[in-house]
């Protein structure tokens, strides 16, 4: 329980198909609630920004003294301005002012981030990464989430953009991404990839996540073609992490995703794709991401600690 009066800040991540809320007091989950992303989706932005506000209004109780709110969206967001632009994974909060919205609506300084950079926040300061002089995160889910930290700031292109690194070209393939590219990381190193690589493993009709769980039951039970698909899917995840290490030198590398969970399974062919030759080793500790679902939230919340305290602010701050 916290005390009355207690300063909170709240952190929401906006996923495509979740969202998820924290309210965080002296940096310990006070309360959280997920709802569907879509059921926020209904009527004008005014609205949608709302529907948001009430949700977070049901978890922040009257008597705590909210501070800030963090929003962690995923895809491209323009930080200068606060637009979310992903039309095609978050098209009910895309296109809008949210951030001022939210700001009208709860009378506190908003801040927004791309989900991937608010998750490396949160393993950073509370998770798998902490105090990491340089943080490299790699989220494995629907698509590929990267976050490049360093000394816990996001490393961003010149345009403010966060460098949206699952479509790093790594592949020779000619399969077209949706981003335009061919040979992206994401297509075949992604959850969804996984999943299409192991559906040829198992007959029956059952869910993605119940597929993946299946299948590595087998593969830790000794089925030798049910590890080759995770060794394999740990080869082409490595392709990527390759690349990232070469060009940024991170510390320390987090996996984080749904998929983390087979990390015991993939991890063998992902360091395959990792080792070099004597002269070229790189120091990189890789581990699992800590902070589970939430990460993101988490993340977004410590931000807007962080940045509603910072004078002057660097980053967005509606007013
Ligand atoms: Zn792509």
């Amino acid at each position: 329980m916290t005390s009355a009066g207690a300063v909170v800040e709240v952190g929401v991540d906006l996923g495509g198909t979740a969202t998820r809320v924290v309210v965080r007091h002296d940096d310990v989950t006070v309360g959280h609630t997920t709802v569907t992303t879509s059921d926020l989706g209904k009527g004008s932005p005014d609205q949608r920004a709302r529907s948001l506000w009430s949700v977070i209004k049901d978890i922040v109780s009257t008597d705590m003294d909210l501070s800030s709110i963090g929003i962690a969206a995923s895809g491209p967001i323009d930080v200068r301005t606060g637009i979310i632009e992903n039309a095609d994974t978050l098209e009910w909060f895309s296109g809008f002012n949210l951030v001022g919205l939210m700001a009208a609506l709860s009378g506190v300084p908003v801040f927004i981030e791309n989900d991937a950079v608010a998750a490396a926040i949160g393993e950073y300061q509370h998770g798998a990464g902490r105090d990491a002089e340089r943080l490299l995160l790699v989220t494995l889910g629907t698509g590929i989430g990267v976050a490049l930290l360093e000394h816990g700031q996001p490393f961003r292109q010149f345009n403010g953009q966060h460098p949206d690194s699952g479509h790093i070209p790594v592949f020779g393939d000619n399969v077209i991404c949706y981003c335009g590219l061919t040979g992206c990381w994401e297509q075949s190193a992604s959850r969804l990839a996984l999943e299409r690589a192991l559906s040829p493993l198992h007959s029956g009709e059952v869910s993605p996540t119940e597929l993946i769980s299946l299948i590595s039951a087998k593969a830790r039970g000794g089925d030798e073609m049910a590890t080759e698909a995770f060794v394999e899917y740990g080869r082409k995840v490595g392709r990527g992490i390759a690349l990232l290490h070469t060009v940024y030198g991170p510390s320390v590398t987090v996996i984080g995703g749904t998929v983390a969970n087979t990390f015991d399974l993939f991890s063998s062919g992902m360091n395959q794709s990792l080792t070099r030759a004597d002269g070229f080793y790189l120091p990189v500790d890789i581990v699992r991401a800590e902070l589970g679902p939430e990460a993101g939230a988490i993340g977004a919340a410590a931000l807007a600690k962080d940045r509603s305290s910072e004078k002057p602010s660097v980053l967005r701050k509606a007013t």
